[in-house]
């Protein structure tokens, strides 16, 4: 099973290399035997990509889990797939640097299903997706040759096999190195709360910031139902649980730049029918503004054990 609670089925054998060698090696078995072979990470994917059936080989690949090199001059680091996505930006903080992808399942989930998947997060209506993140790859082929895509460097000649590759669901190889793209940490963080009484006001008030072309890192919204699960949780944030809806609202950048945009961004919520407008006073109260929104799937576990997640896509003018 993985994050697709309605499909469950048991692979015929588990393999948990250290190593691409390894990897390499059990793939250049299986492809002589003929045999199927489905990668793992964490098992967090929602689309039941990293389930194996009894016929299949599941190569888990949470024991690679080492952060090979951090080069925080060229703002690189070069890691085994097992890597836990948090893990990652924890150990480049110490050099005023992060990985920006940061799925709410970043606690659990591998960057090497964050490639397969190219996975997203609140930081990516900013910063871009899994693949604007992502520079080289090496990955074993299903016929166990080994291939290196993309460049440290940035860009190289021809076709961007990187960008095909993230986002391939598992299906042309396995990851077994990769290479990410750091960002510096910005100067100042503000993350607003505001809550509305209804769904419509805190959609226009979406609108409303994007159109002033202030570029939020962040702008999240939760309805009554999802903040009702998150404060019964315990992950509760402080959200009202009168409001219609919330909206969480980051900026970052350089400290006088947050400074204007924030006090823009304030009072056009508040001009949009917001009720209240609050900003986190420390970066613990931060984390917890962020925790009750990255952990509302866990919240929702509570009502029911099956969750079947759907992301939905609608323009901002409906
Ligand atoms: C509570 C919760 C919150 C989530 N929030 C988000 C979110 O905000 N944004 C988002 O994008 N997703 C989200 N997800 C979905 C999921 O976490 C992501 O898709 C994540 O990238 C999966 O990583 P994983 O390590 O768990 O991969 P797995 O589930 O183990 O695998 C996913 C797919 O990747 C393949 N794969 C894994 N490792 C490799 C590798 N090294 N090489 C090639 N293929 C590989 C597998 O075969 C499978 O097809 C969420 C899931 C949960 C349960």
């Amino acid at each position: 099973m993985d994050g697709l609670p309605t499909r469950e089925s048991y692979p015929g054998l588990v393999v948990m290399p250290e190593s691409a060698a390894e990897v390499r090696e059990i793939v250049r078995l299986l492809h002589l035997t003929g045999t199927p072979f489905v990668a793992r990470g964490a098992g967090t994917g929602l689309s039941g990509g990293a389930v194996a059936t009894p016929d299949t080989v599941l190569v888990a690949l949470t024991r690679m889990n080492r952060i090979l090199t951090i080069d925080p001059v060229r703002r690189r680091a070069v890691l085994q797939p097992g890597v836990v996505n948090a893990r990652l930006s924890e150990a480049t903080a110490p050099h005023g640097l992060h990985y920006v992808p940061d799925p709410s399942s970043q606690a659990a989930c591998t960057v090497g299903g964050n490639v397969a998947e190219n996975a997203g997060g609140p930081h990516c209506l900013k910063y871009g997706v899994t693949t604007n993140h992502i520079v080289e790859l090496e990955i074993v082929l299903p016929d166990a040759s080994v291939l290196r895509l993309g460049s440290p460097h940035g860009e190289p000649w021809g076709p961007d096999l990187v960008g095909l590759f993230v986002g391939s669901e598992g299906m042309f190889g396995i990851a077994v190195e990769i290479t990410v793209r750091l960002e510096p940490v910005p100067e100042s963080i503000r993350t607003m709360l505001a809550d509305f009484p209804t769904v419509r006001a805190a959609s226009e008030a979406v609108s409303a910031i994007i159109a002033t072309g202030i570029v939020p890192a962040a702008l999240e919204m939760m309805d009554r139902a999802c903040v009702a699960a998150v404060e019964s949780s315990i992950y509760a944030a402080g959200y009202p649980t009168d409001a219609a809806a919330v909206l969480l609202v980051e900026l970052d950048g350089g400290a006088d730049a947050v400074e204007a945009e924030a006090a823009a961004v304030a009072s056009l919520l508040l001009e949009r029918g917001a009720r209240a407008v609050r900003s986190a006073s420390t970066p613990a109260d931060r984390a917890r503004l962020w925790q009750g929104r990255k952990k509302a799937f866990g919240a929702m576990g509570r009502i029911a054990p099956d969750l079947a997640v759907q992301d939905a896509v609608v323009p901002r003018s409906c």
